[in-house]
């Protein structure tokens, strides 16, 4: 046997046993002769101590040891002498006296210890991803995910859920996002795609009668990465059979609340609090707010008719909003130089023209450069309005509502975290419902003219009271969508979708699929809905991003084992490679860098063949 016990494991009340153990040595320091071990392994860090008593060979080879060689200690467990005692570690009060010490593999010159407190570079950690992997955050989060994916399946399981696999190679069938592409040897010129997400097999399953499906799946995007984008992600996929809108909340919730106990140990009440999609909006300026803190969204526009101030006059007479928000306590802290800062963000980042600001003195009367366009009695309704104290900082937009929106959830979100306004602890959920149906897409559409679009994907349902919309204000179409939404991110989206042919047929129309192309991409979804499909609805919840939330962390590769770059790559292995022509041969496919070649010999084979 290697070992008999792990580095974490050990505690006071083992004194006197004699242990092995085995894990890779994390640090080594010399006290006046005797030697210090930190043995290192995924439960913990336990210290061995080596007297010369081993004999003069075994101390020598451990006083030769690198951080990073892994070894094989046998020795005894026994308390650590008064005053060494770490309480910082779990076997902190113990360490092991060893009798023997076996080098089990050496290490070459790493390029960072996996132990230090200083992190490299991101690029050098995702090259030697094994040894990032050791660093114990990473080690701790990877059993975060874990531990998330395993209240799922087993609160799944316990709802009757039955986890089905859907295909990796499936159809290609836009669905918002770029498809990966896999070419079909046995088919040369076909692809499959990689799955974007399982929803159309998921709906089968239900028009199959599975009733409860759920799927920890993996999906894939060919989408320009952000921050927080990965090309393949991972999502908790599932699908409900004879429900509503209330069911799938309700299912989620209860997961929701699991999570919490089972992961962190704390106890939510129920339900999440509820928002409609044009309240988040009107309120917060976006669809996922942040509820951990107020600076809300004040809409000024009726007053902004009736003050003679041009900027904000012309903008609320014209069909645009003026809006603003309060950060209380600010005036002190923005100078003009930061205020200056803000107003360029703003522009370069929301396409703004730009902000109007006031500062509320210590008198309480409101200063800055607009507030000479005020009469008295308007700067009054507007310090009541917003609700202004003194040393309150008062920020204006005035745009199309979209752009004031962008800009005033922008700054919400800044100054919350320049003010530290946010609680980092806090776990704040909430469910966003009743997204429109359709977004018009103003650059889309035949020669340009614009288009509707999904707001979530073309299988969604409007709500049932709407139905006739689609036929006279497609526009005005609410639909049975949901998202959950945690500390201001979107952890998840779903819909109540279509169940009848007809109507996901006037669908497929008003978003401007042709017949032809409808009946090609979906004509087995169609197909199958004319077979007896269940009323159903669904969610998905992306993971990645939920457990960098449980996991208090703010970037998503750290929550991914072997995660890609911004520009899709993989730097351990090198993915995406170049492959050998044959392979390419074989498939059928010939790239545009290699083209000309096999062009001139196609042309050869064809001038032979004549
Ligand atoms: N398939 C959807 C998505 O990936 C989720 C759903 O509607 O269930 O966003």
């Amino acid at each position: 046997m290697l070992r008999n016990a792990t580095c974490g494991q050990l505690r006071s009340e083992n004194q006197g046993r004699t242990v092995a153990l085995a894990g890779w040595v994390d640090s080594l320091r010399d006290h006046s002769g005797v030697l210090f071990v930190n043995l290192r392994d995924r439960y913990g860090i336990t210290q061995i101590t080596i007297t010369p008593s081993v004999g003069e060979e075994m101390f020598e080879l451990v006083r030769s040891l690198r951080n990073e060689d892994v070894i094989r200690v046998v020795g005894t467990v026994q308390p650590r002498p008064v005053g060494i005692v770490n309480t910082k570690i779990a076997t902190g009060e113990i360490e092991v006296k060893a009798s023997e010490v076996v080098v089990l593999n050496r290490t070459a010159v790493v390029p960072f210890l996996p132990g230090a407190p200083e992190i490299p570079s991101e690029e050098t950690r995702l090259k030697y991803r094994y040894l990032d992997l050791r660093r114990p955050q990473m080690q701790k989060t990877l059993e975060l995910r874990h531990r998330i994916t395993k209240v799922m399946r087993d609160y799944f399981d316990e709802h009757d859920f039955l986890e089905v696999e859907t295909p990796m190679l499936g159809k290609s069938t836009p669905e918002g996002a770029r498809d990966y592409l896999v070419p079909s040897r046995v088919n040369p010129g076909t692809f499959y795609a990689l799955p974007q997400s399982p929803q159309l097999y998921k709906q089968i399953l239900m028009i199959a009668g599975y009733d409860r499906y759920v799927q920890i799946a993996r999906c894939f995007r060919d989408e320009d990465l952000r921050a927080d984008r990965q090309p393949e992600f991972t999502q908790l996929d599932l699908e409900m059979s004879f429900v509503e809108m209330d069911d799938i909340i309700d299912m989620v919730s209860g997961l929701v609340q699991r999570l919490m106990k089972e992961v962190l140990g704390r106890d939510m009440p129920l339900p999440i609090p509820r928002m409609e999609y044009a309240e988040a909006m009107e309120r917060f300026g976006h669809d996922a707010p942040d509820l951990r803190f107020g600076m809300e969204l004040v809409d000024l526009t009726e007053l902004a008719k009736t003050v003679d101030f041009r900027v904000f006059r012309s903008v609320a007479e014209s069909g645009g909003r003026v809006r603003a928000i309060n950060a209380p306590g600010a005036a002190e802290r923005y100078s003009r130089k930061d205020i200056d800062g803000l107003n360029q963000w703003v522009i370069e980042h929301f396409g703004a023209k730009g902000i109007a600001w006031l500062k509320v003195d210590p008198d309480g009367r409101l200063a800055g450069p607009i507030a000479k366009n005020f009469k008295p009695e308007e700067l009054e309704r507007i310090k009541e309005k917003l609700e202004a104290k003194p040393g309150d900082f008062l920020l204006f937009s005035a745009d199309a509502f979209e752009t004031t929106c962008k800009v005033l959830n922008g700054l919400r979100r800044r100054l919350a975290s320049e003010l530290k306004l946010i609680d980092p602890n806090e776990m704040n959920f909430c469910w966003i419902v009743h997204f429109p149906m359709f977004a018009w897409d103003e650059e889309d559409g035949v020669a340009g003219g614009g288009r509707y679009v999904a707001m979530h994907h073309p299988f969604t349902a409007p709500r049932t009271e709407d139905v006739p919309l689609l036929d006279s204000d497609p526009g005005k179409l609410k639909a049975q969508a949901y998202d959950l939404v945690l500390n201001g991110f979107e952890v998840g989206g779903g819909t109540i979708r279509i169940h009848d042919g007809t109507i996901q047929h006037k669908v497929f129309e008003l978003l401007g699929l042709a017949e032809e192309t409808c009946r090609s991409m979906f004509g087995f979804l169609l197909d199958a809905l004319s077979f007896g499909a269940p009323p159903h609805g669904g969610i998905a919840l992306g993971l990645d991003r939920l457990v960098m939330l449980f996991a208090g962390l703010d970037n998503i590769r750290d929550c991914i084992a072997f995660p890609k770059t911004a520009k899709a790559a993989d730097l351990m292995t090198g993915a995406p490679s170049p492959v050998a022509e044959k392979q390419l041969e074989e498939l059928a496919i010939k790239t545009a860098t290699i083209q000309n070649v096999t062009l001139k010999n196609a042309d050869a084979d064809l001038e032979k063949k004549e």
